[in-house]
């Protein structure tokens, strides 16, 4: 590798490490989302599962949450994080919509 293509490698090494960093500090500031707002109504979104209407989501079950959904996109152990169904929003891990899929693997 000549010194141009090391210097250009180790740039691009530094930028793409530089947007990982404020793609998660932004995931970590970005607000938590409302129950109220539109999107989160029209889907029945619920900070706790175990507040979801039973009678509007029948074939919802207790054991679904934002924490085991695909779409969930946190590290283990944290309360709130980004899905991607509310960009730009955080979600409760024992959250609940009915947009959940269950995680695979
Ligand atoms: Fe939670 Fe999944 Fe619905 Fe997103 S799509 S709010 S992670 S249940």
């Amino acid at each position: 590798m000549s010194t141009t293509n090391r210097r250009t490698f180790i740039m691009q090494v530094v930028a793409a490490g530089s947007a990982v960093v404020a793609s998660r500090a932004m995931a970590q500031t970005a607000a938590k989302l409302e129950e109220t707002d539109p999107q989160a109504v029209a889907l029945g979104y619920k900070h706790d599962t175990k507040k979801v209407d039973a009678k509007k989501f029948p074939k919802h079950e207790v054991a679904q949450k934002c924490s085991n959904c695909q779409l969930y996109q946190a590290k283990a152990n944290e309360a709130w994080g980004p899905c991607q169904l509310f960009p730009g929003k955080q979600v409760a891990t024992n959250g609940w919509c009915s947009a959940w899929v269950k995680k695979v693997g």
